[in-house]
């Protein structure tokens, strides 16, 4: 798709009554010190008047009641009046309070978490009753017509549409426990009949059991979020001709696998090591070398206890799955082996000498070498000497300093532990697809890091963000353009609203031919030791005219500043380059595939080692490879129709019912909603076609009625008749900007397009002369 210019949309000024989107104060308020009673007495009869309204009316005539007291009953922020970050955090706040959830923000639905359990809010009922509905959307926000409305896309009414369900919000606001509702809820209402039941039955418990698996390796607890998904991932689940769930494929992006080895104070490690510390039966506790007392240094804050410690649900998932108990037993004894590992200390040598290890570090290193199956003096070897290759034959060893070794050290934990995440990605994908012939369409549900800002950011910020644009991207190219189009189809004129557009920004991390992933890249290549400030020299040389990127003059440390749509993010350099590269010592590689369990031989064994030196590898960094995949999910999503829910996370402590408006407000712009809201609500949100309106306003004029006879449309957009009632009503309203009707009403091709503010003026104008 072209790029979409900026600071374009719908200019908001007058919309309603001469109020800028940026003032405060409500129109409610404002209106009613103005004519209390008669505002009172219009809603009170509006409201009386509502059940006989046109269907196509109904929802937006809401948008006058607006009453502080009533804000809790707004299911969608884009109709409360003005439309404003004030106005909408209020609305979220009383429904948050009146415990509702859930609210519309357009095409975009907002799920507030509640940290506590709702009871009924996802049963079994509840999910009949939005499947069975006749029209779901009437019924109480939720996230079961997302997937309802997802569900019947699915069909198309002229062919088949794929769809996808992209869910975001920050660490802790819900979007892997929404990932789940909606998977539990594809599961019920896509089950097939009684008939086949035994085998579908399985894929869908199947499906399900995937969860426990990726959350046990893939979740942590953080400070953020006691169950934090430390990964990304998209689940396609499969339907076949009759709607039916027969199977699921899942891919996972950028695990955070320096956790193994290391966790910030007061986190953990992924779950898995825990539920084995906890869960291990006598036998197991001896055949792991993990006796109850044993302290890992890999495993802090053992001694929290999370109902995520659950090692039984684990293996039960796995069982069902089909990873056999021979598989099982040799997966953790892997991981049991990481963690003897993480024990390991080196001790400083002169510089000729390999680093020295204590009593103790030799005794976890053997263990290590046990549990892994491999030789321990070769173990002990490979984390501590280097081989230097100086051309094909000859090869160099050079002790490792005791920094390089606690490297080397980490980075075997670190690959093992991703390949062995890959793998029973794999497994689970081998267990849940179904067989191309059996499934036309599919429901893709993405689970993705929400945008990231901490004191330190670093490669996996600078990633984790850069997913967040190209979404955010994809929601923009969808909705807005989606809005665009529709109003240039309609022959409208164009005023729009300033909207960010993130094109720049894009540019500058991963556009062509240089940008920030670019020239991290060539770093990688060129093979030198890398220097920060250097790195950051040819950033600030390559990259200062792109308006995206700038510096702190005051800082210290080598870093750069982007701005993103969410907000402007500062990165360190050091380390940056390091991480993109992320080696792995040929040395180790090579001793892993000499492992003798088959398992870990076999994460290993079509891997390079050696053979060409170091320059001419062709290594294919961390950025290559998330960009990559990422295109290729956003390829997947553009040829679905998207349904966007937004997580907000009320208050940091993830203290149940607690609402604080300052961490809710900078969720909303983080997320995008306020953009949303000021793109659904700006312009001119309530679309009517000329023969409804007709007939609705045409008592408002003595207009002579012609719109029935008219040949065309365009005649109909020229003839007089909507215009007559336009002018009728904008001449009795002392207050309509200017008499300007371009402000508050455009007429399309076929339809009238109004902002709330005109639609008000109507409504008000055809109960006076009712
Ligand atoms: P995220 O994936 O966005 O980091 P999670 O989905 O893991 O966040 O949610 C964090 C925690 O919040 C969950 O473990 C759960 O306790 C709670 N939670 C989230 N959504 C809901 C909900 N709809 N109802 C009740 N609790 C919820
Ligand atoms: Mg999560």
């Amino acid at each position: 798709m072209a790029k979409v210019k900026q600071k374009l949309l719908f200019r908001t000024e007058n919309v309603s009554g001469g109020r800028t989107e940026g003032e405060s104060g409500s129109f409610e308020q404002g209106g009613s010190a103005k004519r209390p009673g008669k505002v009172n007495r219009v809603t009170e009869r509006l409201q009386a008047r509502r059940k006989s309204l046109n269907d196509s009316l109904e929802g937006d005539v809401r948008a006058f009641l607006v009453n502080e007291a009533e804000l809790h009953t707004y299911d969608d922020l884009t109709k409360v009046n003005p439309v404003t970050p004030t106005t909408v955090l209020k609305c979220l706040q009383a429904r948050y309070s009146a415990r509702v959830f859930y609210t519309h923000a357009g095409c975009t639905l907002v799920a507030m978490n509640p940290f506590q359990p709702i009871p009924h809010l996802y049963s079994l009922d509840v999910m009949r009753e939005y499947h069975t509905a006749s029209q779901p959307q009437d019924f109480k926000p939720h996230i079961f017509i997302v997937a309802e409305e997802a569900y019947r896309n699915v069909q198309g009414q002229v062919e088949p549409v794929n769809q996808s369900l992209v869910v975001s919000g920050e660490s802790g606001a819900g979007k892997t426990w929404t990932s789940r509702c909606l998977m539990k809820y594809y599961a019920t209402v896509a089950a097939s009949s009684q008939k086949c039941q035994h085998t579908v039955e399985r894929i869908e418990r199947r499906v399900l059991d995937s969860n426990p698996i990726m959350e046990a390796f893939g979740n942590a607890c953080t400070l953020r979020n006691n169950n934090s998904s430390r990964f990304g991932k998209y689940i396609q689940l499969q339907l076949n001709s009759s709607q039916l769930l027969v199977g699921a494929s899942v891919q996972t992006y950028l695990l955070e696998k320096t956790r193994v080895a290391f966790q910030a104070p007061n986190e953990r490690n992924f779950h898995i090591f825990y539920q084995m510390m906890k869960g291990a039966t006598e036998e197991q506790r001896q055949e792991w070398e993990m006796p109850c007392d044993q302290k890992f240094t890999w495993l802090p804050n053992a001694e929290k206890s999370l109902e995520e410690d659950c090692f039984q649900e684990t293996v039960e998932a796995m069982v069902n799955l089909g990873i056999d108990a021979h598989k099982r037993a040799q997966i953790f004894r892997i991981l049991a082996g990481l963690l003897q590992l993480g024990n390991v200390n080196f001790s400083p040598a002169p510089e000729s000498e390999p680093c020295g290890l204590d009593q103790q570090s030799k005794g976890f290193l053997g263990k290590t070498a046990a549990l892994l199956r491999v030789p321990a003096d070769e173990l002990r070897e490979c984390v501590s000497i280097r081989t230097l290759r100086a051309g094909k034959q000859s090869a160099l060893l050079k002790p490792c300093s005791q920094s390089e070794c606690v490297v080397r050290r980490d980075c075997l934990a670190k690959v093992i532990y991703a390949r062995l995440f890959d793998w029973l990605v794999g497994f689970i994908n081998s267990s849940m697809c179904a067989d191309d012939s059996k499934w036309c369409n599919f429901i893709g549900l993405l689970d993705v890091y929400g945008f990231e800002c901490f004191l330190l950011n670093n490669l996996e910020q600078l990633c984790i963000n850069y997913a967040n644009e190209k979404l955010q991207q994809h929601f923009v190219a969808h909705y807005l353009k989606a809005q665009q189009e529709e109003y240039v189809s309609e022959g409208l004129q164009w005023s729009f609203v300033r909207y960010q557009d993130n094109q720049r920004c894009l540019d500058l991390i991963e556009g062509n031919p240089t940008s920030i992933f670019s020239l991290l890249n060539e770093e990688c290549r060129l093979n030198r030791a890398s220097d920060a400030k250097q790195f950051r020299e040819r950033l600030q040389k390559e990259l200062s005219d792109n308006g995206s990127m700038s510096w702190d003059k005051f800082s210290k440390q080598p870093h750069f500043i982007v701005a993103h749509y969410a907000g402007k993010v500062s990165y360190q350099i050091e380390g940056m380059m390091e991480k993109n590269k992320d080696p792995v010592p040929p040395e180790l590689l090579s001793l892993l595939q000499k492992s003798e369990d088959p398992l870990l031989q076999s994460l290993f064994a079509d891997t390079e080692t050696e053979g060409k030196p170091h320059g001419h590898s062709k290594v294919v960094t961390v950025v290559s490879k998330f960009k990559n995949s990422l295109e290729n999910l956003m390829k997947i999503l553009h040829s679905t129709t998207p349904h966007y829910t937004r997580c907000i996370k009320p208050n940091p402590d993830c203290k149940p019912l607690t609402f604080q408006k300052e961490e809710v407000i900078t969720q909303l712009e983080a997320c995008g909603i306020v953009e949303t809201i000021h793109i659904s609500a700006a312009g001119f949100p309530i679309r009517v076609p000329y023969d409804n309106f007709i007939q609705r306003y045409r008592l408002i004029s003595n207009t002579r009625l012609l719109a029935q006879g008219a040949e065309n449309e365009a005649q109909i957009a020229l003839g007089p008749a909507v215009q007559d009632i336009l002018n009728a009503v904008l001449r009795t309203k002392s207050s309509a900007p200017n008499n300007n009707n371009n402000v508050m009403v455009h007429c399309g091709k076929t339809k009238v397009f109004l902002t709330h503010a005109m639609l008000e003026l109507l409504e008000e104008q055809r109960y006076r002369v009712l």
